[in-house]
């Protein structure tokens, strides 16, 4: 089993495209978004649910009204202005960070857990699907894409699947080290564009402080050819070769409207470079 992880430096790179049409390629994986702040596999592979757990990221303060005295400590010491007036926690502003229980004369305040979201286990007609979805303003996604890659892990051993297909969520934080630890190799994609190339440096320096393996492609790179050349070539002096383009196609929208994957629609431009991809990270990943 090997698990291949698909990153973007930043959002609207074509990473979910990409990753969808590896969905549709592989005959034989489980696929796991990890992208869990904005999840949108599920539009693509249109899953039907047949498992949900919930996920509970952090806590929250609740005050005990019966045995508060109204001394208003509690209110004075919360950095983060998350005791209201009549002495009830906004458990939006609350960080769960336990000063106001620690401080209270009387013992009437207690961190409860708070609902953060939950994750899913899914069939799509590309198999199965491991995917979330992150409660509005909760926090703790690094602990979140790490359980639902477990799962995907945990279902690949099970069923003898061949690849975890992970599509991880854009940029450099908790959440994309979530999605990169214990990979077997990385697919960067990047678009010609200087804040593309910008953006490309930074995850390809995370992969270099993971010492993680890894390629990347360029979506799109028919708008900007001379860009494009001046990305693969310091790419390839990152040791991130550039192993794929895809040229711009519209028929790659007119799929996700569709809710296909570019390859599940017909032949195009973008259908023949997504095959070529998948057949050189499958040469590169061994
Ligand atoms: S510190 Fe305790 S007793 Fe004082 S206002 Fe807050 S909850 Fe009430
Ligand atoms: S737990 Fe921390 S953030 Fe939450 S109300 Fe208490 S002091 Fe404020």
């Amino acid at each position: 089993m090997r698990q291949l992880s698909i990153l973007s430096g930043k959002g609207g790179t074509g990473k979910t495209s990409v990753a969808a049409a590896f969905a549709a390629l592989i005959p034989s994986k489980v696929v796991v978004d990890c992208d869990v702040d904005a999840a949108d596999m599920h539009l693509i592979l249109d899953p039907r649910i047949e498992r949900r757990e919930a996920f509970v990221g952090g806590k929250a303060a609740v005050i005990d009204t019966g045995r508060c005295n109204g001394c208003g400590k509690c209110r004075e010491l919360c950095r983060f202005g998350a005791v209201r007036e009549d002495f009830s926690v906004d458990p939006i502003a609350c960080e769960g960070c336990g000063v106001c229980v620690w401080n209270c004369p009387e013992n009437a305040v207690a961190l409860v857990e708070d609902g953060s979201g939950e994750w899913y286990v899914s069939q799509t007609r590309c198999g199965p699907l491991v995917h979330a979805r992150l409660g509005p303003t909760q926090e703790n996604s690094g602990k979140l894409v790490t359980i639902v890659r477990n799962e995907a892990k945990k279902i690949a051993q099970e069923r003898g699947l061949e690849y975890v297909l992970v599509d991880g969520p854009p940029g450099i934080a908790c959440p994309a080290m979530a999605s990169l630890t214990g990979a077997d190799a990385a697919l960067i994609v990047m678009e010609p564009s200087l804040s593309g190339l910008h953006d490309f440096r930074r995850v390809a320096e995370l992969l270099a402080q993971f010492k993680q393996r890894g390629w990347a492609c360029i979506n799109k790179w028919d708008i900007n050819p001379d860009l494009s050349d001046r990305m693969e070539k310091e790419a390839g002096t990152m040791g991130i070769p550039v192993i794929g383009r895809i040229r711009y196609d519209a028929a790659v929208i007119k799929a996700q409207i569709k809710r296909l994957a570019v390859v599940e629609n017909g032949a195009s431009p973008a259908e023949s470079d997504m095959r070529a991809l998948w057949g050189r990270v499958q040469n590169e990943i061994g």
